[in-house]
């Protein structure tokens, strides 16, 4: 089961200038900042009333992001959902005949355990499943 709305993923080309942006507009900085080697991605993250808006911006050319941001431009890229057992989502979404992305749960930023769901099987969605590795909640 996912239980909530985890952040909001926006695909950004040039991070400085889209924190700038973004704090223009939320009228607070970012609370965290961090690159995920294995995602390919430098992440900004704004935290609202618990919902974070996670800026993200490639860090090489064959980021997922890259291929996005040349495909679609900069804008919305995926929603993130939460729940407590990423793996047994990702057994109950296959069962239920959405199309994985990530099989297996990955390292993802904010010490989550993130998957992706193929857009095609979710109307043209890209969704995040995520899970908290650690019951820590001083980083939401
Ligand atoms: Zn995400």
């Amino acid at each position: 089961m996912m239980h909530a709305v985890d952040h909001i993923g926006i695909a950004v080309a040039n991070i400085e200038a889209a924190m700038d942006l973004y704090r223009r507009i939320f009228g607070v900085a970012e609370f965290h900042r961090e690159v995920v080697p294995t995602q390919g991605v430098d992440v900004a993250s704004f935290d609202l009333n618990g919902v974070r808006i996670e800026l993200t911006a490639a860090t090489s050319e064959t980021s997922p992001i890259a291929a996005f941001i040349a495909k679609r431009g900069e804008g919305i890229h995926h929603i993130a959902f939460r729940t407590s057992d990423a793996a047994g989502e990702l057994l109950r979404l296959d069962a239920a005949g959405l199309q994985l992305i990530h099989s297996t749960p990955q390292p993802g930023a904010h010490d989550m355990l993130i998957a992706f769901l193929h857009p095609r099987s979710t109307g043209g969605v890209l969704m995040e499943v995520c899970q908290p590795r650690t019951t820590s909640t001083t980083d939401i």
